[in-house]
């Protein structure tokens, strides 16, 4: 077991010091390599060290480099020293986190990262905490638990009833609101399409003054951080206006809740406190493993009932049961890699990420608009528009950036614009890595202007 596991330590570590001196997008010709695993399954076991080294030969070439310094595709972060440790460590383990007594070790951590996040972000200690694998299954928790105490507020057990014959009951979102927040509406019952769509700014914020009147009880839906802009909705005014017991406010923070975690950043989450649940990724901008997310939730009591697999109400006991905060029943220990991300880079340190995060991405925006390019949102955050002419040019431009394999940016349409998006996410990102990205991207749109 000792010399596997030395092997596939010591591949783990070739990889990551290759990523300097890879392209970050994966070569045509190691796309063509993955052909090779297509192959009919084996009468008989081979070794695991053979597995193993196949799994590198052919897999490794062809992964997209997302954990090195110079992927600002999508929103993705990479995968912070201690974490990536604790997760080999974690492997090892295999814990079920299901319950206390199953996973000892990561109901302690879970219980503990609860603490501290909470501290971190500003919320009060007893807001509870799913661990979950994303912000798409952190959304659909927080708006179970909002369906829960609305209907229970009205006589209606949803978890035993269901929702045919329920009261009805009203949701607002923001124009710009993200895609999988409303398929968690959707996989609720409550649709896609039957939701209050408030009209946003230029940014892709909320416009306040055009919050509509509510017909509760109600679910509000409001957003930390878009996806594009990176803007944040007026979560104070907003909250400030609909309090009242019969209205629950869910905050998709997916990136954006970590900005509560900076002192520069702070002042544009104002009032996320006010919130009744928030949804967040750990696997974006705290830099853990995918797959991670957690909610939160003010008051517990909704979140386990929600959960809960039998309606017996359960108490947390002396150890904490993970699974009376989350969909899943057995899962992976999430809670892991996040104490070990939490307990590495300490409050200081995980300012400074988002900070550094911050100014590069400010840096990109500047330098852009200097070599003549056009960038399409106010730089707050850590996600910079960039158009390079027309939607032809800036589509082409984004395609030779990717083939030219220094960097890699993706492309989006915002408000009718195509643009291509930078996002840095990555504990991993230096100034050089910036630099260098500077140079592909001024180079490869400056070439496909002059080729027309
Ligand atoms: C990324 C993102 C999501 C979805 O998160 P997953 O981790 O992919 O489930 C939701 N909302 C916003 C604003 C996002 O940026």
């Amino acid at each position: 077991m000792e010399s596997l596991i030395m092997d596939a330590a010591k591949r783990a570590a070739e990889y990551l010091n290759g990523l300097d001196n890879r392209r970050v997008g994966p070569s045509p010709e190691s796309l063509i390599g993955l052909s090779k695993f297509n192959q009919p399954l084996q009468d008989d076991p081979i070794a695991p060290e053979s597995v193993l080294q196949e799994l590198d030969t052919l897999g490794s070439p062809a992964t997209v480099a997302s954990t090195g310094g110079r992927y600002f595709g999508f929103v993705t972060g990479g995968s912070l020293p201690a974490a990536m440790a604790a997760n080999i460590l974690a492997s090892a383990w295999d814990q079920n986190a299901v319950l206390g007594i199953s996973s000892p070790t990561a109901s302690a951590l879970e219980k503990v990262s609860r603490e501290w996040l909470n501290s971190l972000l500003g919320l009060a200690p007893t807001t509870e905490v799913g661990f979950v694998s994303g912000a798409t299954m952190a959304n659909f928790t927080g708006l179970a638990a909002a369906r829960h105490a609305l209907l229970d507020a009205q006589g209606w057990d949803v978890e035993s009833k269901g929702l045919f014959g329920a009261p009805s009951i009203e949701v607002i979102v923001g124009n710009e609101v993200h895609v999988s927040l409303l398929k968690a509406l959707s996989l609720l019952g409550f649709g896609r399409e039957r939701v209050v769509r408030v009209p946003v700014d230029a940014q892709g914020r909320i416009n306040a003054a055009a919050f509509p009147v509510i017909h509760e009880p109600a679910i509000v839906c409001l957003q930390a951080g878009n996806v594009n802009t990176g803007a944040f909705d007026p979560l104070e005014e907003i909250c400030s206006k609909v309090r009242s017991a019969n209205t629950w406010v869910h905050v998709d923070g997916a990136f954006g809740l970590w900005a509560a975690a900076s002192p520069s950043t702070r002042h544009l989450i104002k009032g996320l406190e006010k919130a009744d649940s928030l949804a967040t990724d750990a696997h974006k901008w705290l830099n853990v493993h995918y797959d991670s997310g957690l909610v939160f939730v003010k008051d517990k009591r909704h979140l386990n009932a929600a959960m809960s697999a039998s309606a017996a109400y359960l108490l947390e006991g002396e150890t904490r049961d993970p699974h009376l905060f989350v969909p899943e029943m057995s899962r992976r220990g999430r809670g892991i890699e996040i104490w070990a991300a939490l307990r590495s880079l300490g409050r200081k340190g995980l300012a400074e990420l988002i900070d550094r995060c911050c100014a590069h991405a400010q840096r990109m925006a500047k330098e852009l608009s200097t070599a003549g390019f056009e960038i399409l949102n106010d730089v707050v955050l850590n996600q910079v528009l960039v158009s390079f002419g027309s939607p032809e040019l800036t589509r082409s431009v984004i395609t030779g950036i990717q083939r030219d394999g220094v960097c890699w940016c993706g492309g989006t349409e915002w408000q009718g614009r195509t643009a291509m998006r930078i996002s840095v996410s990555s504990w991993a990102t230096t100034d050089e890595d910036i630099d260098k990205s500077l140079e592909s991207i001024i180079r490869v749109a400056g070439d496909a202007k002059k080729s027309g």
